[in-house]
């Protein structure tokens, strides 16, 4: 494959995927793609690089970083918001990182990251909520909280199917609903903008098996469907109905419900099996809060989990320090939970945790798990010593404020004394 909008390094290797054995080839020497990102991602895109980097060189192997462009980049470089090209770079390398990218509110273009999860197909977003020794929270007891968010990514009110006011198409859209589906007196009168949800089998299914085998493979005692199928009942409460078909058709053996749990085995789960259990999303905010241990992975819709992950995120010390990523059939897109932050953009200050533990995630995709070790806790390490940037350093007590680029730094010195 040539790029006109792409340089390929002239070092490294590409990560392939294997389709008969189901698994990646990790070269040592992996050429990997990166999207700064906007705003803020000017900053912590270059910080999460070195990081990672040095992680890498620490273990025996080396990144060969691939710049691709998305946003304010790709419209200064190429009068355009997506090249082909950089959708079709991380096709073709299989892993690869981005930073924020910036959605204009109302008018403009669509979300570039909703564009890039869907013509991708990365239909989990994942995003691990753990608490790191040090950093300063709202709660208790934060590290109560070890959360995996699995949020569905390619449907739900984020499909991006929906009509402006006073268009023709909204016009006839409603009066479909009115009087081909009967739903006469629903919808006001006046200007009206409408939106279609869809939730698929399909979609739903994928997701729930993707958070139940990541439940099985690290041991964690149970997945949680969270909906609002009390009042969405063909689409959320669809989502609950077919997530349990999956629990229950295809992992019986591993697998247990929370009903038969307190059927027949009076509340406590039996050695070795994973409950599955679900929750409305309004009381699963509350419960988040008030039982957080009770929760371990989390399987929802794409607008759930948006919820979720942020208040999650705040639960455990803000968005500074959130990571995510995005899997598909054998891709990884990582990603800060994080937007651009247009406001502390281009000053050195952002903190670059949150891409950097992304980046983590990454790495461990890639079965790098020792890299992904040492990158977490070269950072918790960093934390705890009170070396943090400004977003922490205004809520503990003797803390040294640090830049992004003096953070990143500080990060990979820890990294060089634990290797
Ligand atoms: P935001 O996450 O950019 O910022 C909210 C606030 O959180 C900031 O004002 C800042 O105080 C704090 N914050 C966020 N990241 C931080 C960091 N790394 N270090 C320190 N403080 C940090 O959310 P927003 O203001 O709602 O969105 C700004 C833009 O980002 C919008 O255009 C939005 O669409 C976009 N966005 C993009 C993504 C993505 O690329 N995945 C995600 C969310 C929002």
């Amino acid at each position: 494959m040539s790029y006109d909008k792409i340089s390929v390094p002239e070092n490294g290797e590409q990560i392939t995927y294997d389709e008969e054995a189901d698994e990646l080839n990790v070269p040592d020497d992996p050429i990997i793609p990166i999207i700064h990102g906007d705003g803020i991602g000017k900053d912590v895109g270059p910080a999460a690089q070195k990081v990672l980097e040095a992680a890498a060189n620490a273990t025996g192997r080396n990144i060969e970083w691939m710049r691709v462009y998305a946003g304010e980049s790709a419209r200064e470089k190429y009068d355009e918001n997506l090249p082909d090209d950089t959708v079709e770079a991380i096709k073709e390398f299989n892993v690869a990182i981005k930073g924020p990218l910036t959605t204009p509110v109302g008018a403009g273009f669509r979300s570039l990251n909703v564009a890039l999860r869907k013509t991708l197909d990365l239909y989990a977003n994942v995003r691990p909520t753990y608490h790191l020794d040090g950093v300063p929270s709202p709660v208790k007891n934060p590290s109560a909280m070890d959360m995996v968010t699995f949020r569905e990514n390619t449907e739900d009110v984020y499909a991006g199917i929906e009509w402006e006011a006073g268009t023709d198409e909204v016009q006839q859209v409603k009066e479909f609903v009115e009087e081909e589906m009967g739903y006469d007196s629903t919808i006001h009168d006046g200007p009206v903008g409408i939106g279609v949800k869809p939730i698929t089998e399909f979609g739903s299914k994928r997701l729930v098996r993707e958070a139940i085998d990541y439940a099985i493979e690290n041991d964690r005692d149970s997945v949680t469907l969270v909906h609002k199928g009390n009042i969405m009942k063909f689409t959320e409460g669809a989502f609950r109905d077919w997530g349990y078909e999956v629990a229950e058709e295809e992992y019986s053996e591993d697998v247990i419900t929370e009903d038969t749990l307190w059927d027949e085995y009076d509340g406590e789960a039996p050695e070795g099996k994973l409950v599955v259990k679900d929750r409305i999303a309004d009381n699963m905010l509350q419960q988040q809060l008030t039982r957080t241990s009770d929760y371990d992975v989390i399987a929802t819709m794409n607008l759930n989990g948006d919820y979720m992950s942020d208040a999650a995120g705040a639960q455990i010390g803000g968005l500074g320090i959130a990571p995510g990523a995005n899997f598909g059939e054998s891709r990884c897109l990582a990603e800060p939970v994080h937007g651009s932050a247009p406001k502390h953009a281009g000053k050195d200050k952002a903190n670059p945790t949150a891409m950097i533990l992304s980046g983590r995630l990454m790495l461990e995709y890639m079965g790098w798990k020792d890299a992904g070790k040492l990158v977490r806790d070269a950072v918790e390490e960093t934390i705890s010593s009170g070396q943090v940037t400004y977003d922490l350093e205004r809520q503990i007590e003797g803390g040294t404020k640090l830049s992004t680029s003096e953070y990143a730094e500080a990060v990979v010195e820890r990294i060089e004394e634990l290797a």
